[in-house]
C-alpha cells in the first residue's frame, strides 16, 4: 500500500490478503501451528528466507502479519509488532532497548510509572523520571546516561503537550533513541516518527480498539530497532490471539471517522464548560488559552478527544458530581465509543501520595473524561445536570 494514499484508505485496505475465496478483508487464521510440504520448505520460513507463517506466539500468523502492515501503514513506518496488552509493548521495548538506561519525561499512565519507579530498577535497569516543569534538566540527564528516551503526549491527565521534535533533536545528540506512547492522541491526530521520534507506542486498547473489547498494544518504528523488541515478545509470550488481531483490524477500519468525531466534539465541550460557573479549569489543548494550544497546533492534526475539568471546591464535592453522571460511565480507561468519567485521584493515580499529585498538577477535584460518539448535545447535558 503506498504511504501516499489517504489515512481512511490506508485504515481500510493497508495490509489485508488476497485471500483465494474472495473475503473482502483477512479472516481469522485461528490456528496456533502452520504444516508444511517438506521439512526444506519449512526451514525457508523459520530461516527467513521466505516470508510465510508458523508458529502462533512468533507473531507468524497471517491474521498477525496482516494486522501489523495495517499499523505500521498508519504510522509511517517501516515496520510494528502487535502485542497483547500496551504494557507488554512497552516492557518489551525497555527490555530490548532501556538496559542502559531510561529518561522518561512527563506525566505518564500509572503502570508505566510502577514499571519504571520500581520494577526495572529492581532488575538493575536504571531510570530516572523527569515531570513536563522540569524538562530544563533533560540535557544533564543525557549527558550522565540514558539511552532510551520515553514519553506520553499529549499527557494524562493534565494534557500536556511535549514537544517531539525538540525532544528528539536534543536525544539523538547524545545518541539516544526517542519512543513516544502515541495513545491519547492516536495516528489521525498526531505521527511521531515524521517528527523524528523513532519508535511508537500504541495501547490498541483505546483508540485502535475503540470499542472497549479488546486488550491489546502496538509498537511501530524500523526493521532494525523491532528486530530485538520481537525477541523479547516471542520469549516473554506477549503476542495477541489471533481473535483479537482481527477484531482491532476490524476496528482501524473505523479510525479516522471516529477520532474526527470525537475531536470535534470535545472541542466544543471544552468550549462550553470554559464558560461554566462551576468550573475553575479546563485542561484540552485545543482551547486557544491552553498553554500547549501554539504547540499542539504545530505538531498535532487534531486535539484529541481526551480532555478534564478541575471543579469549583473540594475534592468530595468533584467525586460527587462524578456519580451524578447518568450518560456518562464512571470507570477509567479511554478511547472507546461510550463516553467516560473518572477521578484521576480515585483511580489512575490513586497509588500516588497527595503530595507526588499536587506536584503534578493533580488536584483532588480534577475529573478526565474521554469523549466518545454520543450526541455531543446530550453529552454537554449530562455535564449540565451532574455540575447541578
Ligand atoms: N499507555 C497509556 C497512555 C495508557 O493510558 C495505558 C492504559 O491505560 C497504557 C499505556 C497501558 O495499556 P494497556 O492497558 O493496554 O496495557
Amino acid at each position: 500500500m503506498s504511504p501516499t494514499q489517504g489515512l481512511s484508505t490506508r485504515c481500510i485496505h493497508a495490509g489485508e490478503i488476497d485471500d483465494p475465496h474472495g473475503a473482502p478483508h483477512t479472516p481469522i487464521y485461528n490456528t496456533t501451528t502452520f504444516k508444511f510440504p517438506s521439512t526444506a520448505d519449512l526451514l525457508d520460513v523459520l530461516q527467513g528466507r521466505k516470508a510465510g507463517s508458523i508458529y502462533t506466539r512468533y507473531g507468524l500468523n497471517p491474521s498477525l502479519l496482516s494486522l501489523e502492515e495495517k499499523l505500521a501503514s498508519l504510522e509511517g513506518a517501516e515496520t510494528a509488532l502487535a502485542f497483547a496488552s500496551g504494557m507488554a509493548a512497552e516492557s518489551a521495548l525497555f527490555f530490548a532497548h532501556g538496559r542502559e538506561g531510561i529518561l522518561c519525561l512527563g506525566d505518564v499512565y500509572g503502570g508505566t510509572f510502577e514499571l519504571l519507579a520500581s520494577q526495572l530498577p529492581s532488575l538493575g535497569i536504571p531510570t530516572r523520571l523527569l515531570l513536563g516543569a522540569e524538562l530544563d534538566g533533560l540535557e544533564a540527564a543525557l549527558r550522565q546516561g540514558g539511552r532510551l528516551v520515553f514519553f506520553e503526549t499529549p499527557t494524562n491527565p493534565t494534557l500536556e503537550v511535549l514537544d517531539i521534535r525538540a525532544i528528539a533533536e536534543l536525544a539523538h545528540g547524545y545518541g539516544a533513541l526517542v519512543a513516544v506512547d502515541n495513545t491519547f492522541a492516536s495516528p489521525i491526530n498526531q505521527q511521531p516518527l515524521a517528527l523524528g521520534a523513532d519508535l511508537v507506542v500504541h495501547s490498541c486498547t483505546k483508540y485502535l480498539g475503540g470499542h472497549s473489547d479488546i486488550t491489546a498494544g502496538a509498537i511501530m518504528g524500523s526493521k532494525e530497532l523491532l528486530l530485538p523488541i520481537w525477541n523479547w515478545r516471542k520469549n516473554l509470550g506477549q503476542t495477541p490471539a489471533p481473535e483479537t488481531a482481527s477484531l482491532l483490524a476490524r476496528s482501524i477500519r473505523t479510525l479516522v471517522v471516529r477520532v474526527r468525531a470525537q475531536n470535534a466534539s470535545a472541542q466544543a465541550i471544552a468550549e462550553a464548560m470554559a464558560r461554566h460557573p462551576r468550573v475553575a479549569r479546563v485542561l484540552y489543548p485545543g482551547l486557544p488559552e491552553s498553554p500547549f494550544h501554539v504547540l499542539a497546533r504545530e505538531q498535532m492534526q487534531g486535539f484529541g478527544g481526551m480532555l478534564s475539568l478541575e471543579i469549583q471546591g473540594s475534592g468530595e464535592e468533584a467525586t460527587r458530581v462524578a456519580d451524578r453522571f447518568r450518560l456518562f460511565a464512571l470507570g477509567p480507561s479511554l478511547g472507546g465509543v461510550e463516553s467516560l468519567v473518572t477521578q484521576p485521584c480515585t483511580t489512575t493515580h490513586h497509588g500516588l501520595s497527595p503530595e507526588e499529585r499536587a506536584r503534578r498538577g493533580i488536584s483532588d477535584s480534577l475529573l478526565r473524561f474521554s469523549i466518545g460518539l454520543e450526541d455531543v448535545e446530550d453529552l454537554i447535558a449530562d455535564l449540565q445536570q451532574a455540575l447541578g
